[in-house]
């Protein structure tokens, strides 16, 4: 099937989100999402880890804690993936930290 074959079937179907994760995994995990709230609405449910750098691009960073931030499942979607699971945010980070200045600043406006 040649190389782009290759990597058509390694970025679709059913690989996508089920790649191999490290067995350290679920320890990096816990410890992001330890005490966390959400990263753009500063929930603390429904959190989820969210990888700056898409594992299936860098599975180097999968563990690398500067490429993890804690988003709640809603703004892991809108965030870190602009709305679509297949594309990724390069400045979710910025864009996260932004948006959780203005909840701050506005809804504590009216609810102090
Ligand atoms: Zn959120």
């Amino acid at each position: 099937m040649g190389l782009w074959g290759w990597l058509c079937g390694l970025f679709a179907g059913p690989v996508w989100g089920s790649a191999r994760r490290s067995p350290q995994w679920g320890r990096v995990r816990a410890m992001v999402l330890d005490g966390a709230t959400c990263s753009a609405c500063g929930v603390d449910r429904g959190l989820e880890v969210h990888h700056i750098e898409p594992f299936h691009i860098r599975p180097d960073l999968e563990l690398e804690p500067s490429n993890l931030i804690p988003l709640c499942e809603r703004c892991h979607l809108v965030f870190g993936h602009l709305g679509c699971w297949r594309c990724h945010n390069p400045l979710v980070a910025m864009d996260a930290a932004t948006h959780k200045g203005r909840v701050h600043e506005y809804r504590g406006a009216h609810h102090g």
